[in-house]
């Protein structure tokens, strides 16, 4: 077995062992998201042999490339998301070869996303409100006090389907600090999905803290060191 396919099957068993010990209040399926941002396509190819289909990339470029290049190879069937921050230039490639944005904290990028599919002729894009839980003002995403009426307005796009709610936590080893942010997600997420039918998506979790966010839970996590292995190149958030 390749090293990306046993990395793959420890994290599959520590997740199924979150749900395992999480509270009897939390019965969505949790679903992961292989990030494979700044790592070759050949590892995707591993990840995908092993099993995997759903992958995240931060890049717009670097993720089109990949996408691109699988396509070629024949690999069909992956659900690619887009989880870095995205520019309004950028919308375009992302509308036509994405299938999910987890990204988006403004209007604008949602109003230009929607326009995109429209004109391509495709089925809405799945997106996800990026909330800045942790207030650290180096993070994108909205404020949990607007994620509400930012939810309503993007919600009423045609090209769109709202899904839920993305956020990056605080990288501290305090865990009480991550339970508290993870459980302000969560009610923010339950909350949105009472107003709303669509939404049945709360990503959150990487590498070093996904057990608990699953505890707190997580619908969706985001994995990529523990995949891939580390990133040589510092990327945004390593
Ligand atoms: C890089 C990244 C991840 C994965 O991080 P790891 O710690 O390598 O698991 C998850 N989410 C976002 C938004 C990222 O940028």
């Amino acid at each position: 077995m390749s090293l990306i396919a046993s990395n793959l099957q420890g994290v599959y068993r520590a997740c199924a062992a979150a749900i395992a010990a999480r509270s009897t209040r939390y019965s969505e399926p949790v679903n992961i998201v292989a990030v494979s941002k700044t790592k070759p396509a050949d590892d995707i190819a591993a990840a995908f042999g092993a099993g995997q289909r759903v992958f995240g990339e931060n890049y717009v470029q670097e993720g089109c490339e990949k996408i691109q290049t699988l396509r070629a190879r024949g690999l069909s069937g992956i659900e690619w998301h887009l989880i870095g921050p995205l520019q309004t230039n950028k919308a375009k490639p992302t509308a036509l070869n994405f299938d999910w944005v987890q990204s988006v904290d403004r209007l604008k990028i949602a109003e230009a996303l929607s326009r995109h599919r429209i004109e391509a002729g495709l089925p809405r894009l799945n997106v996800l409100l990026q909330v800045n839980v942790s207030r650290e003002l180096t993070k994108s995403g909205v404020s949990v006090d607007a994620v509400l009426a930012m939810a309503d307005d993007i919600s009423s796009l045609p090209g769109l389907q709202l899904r839920g709610l993305m956020s990056i936590v605080e990288n501290t080893p305090d865990e009480n600090e991550l339970r508290t942010q993870f459980r302000t997600l969560r009610a923010l997420f339950d909350t949105l999905a009472e107003r709303m039918p669509s939404i049945d998506t709360l990503s959150m979790g990487m590498s070093g803290d996904f057990s608990i966010a699953i505890e707190e839970g997580a619908t969706m996590v985001r994995i990529g060191s523990m995949i891939f292995g580390s990133r040589g190149a510092p990327a945004s958030y390593g």
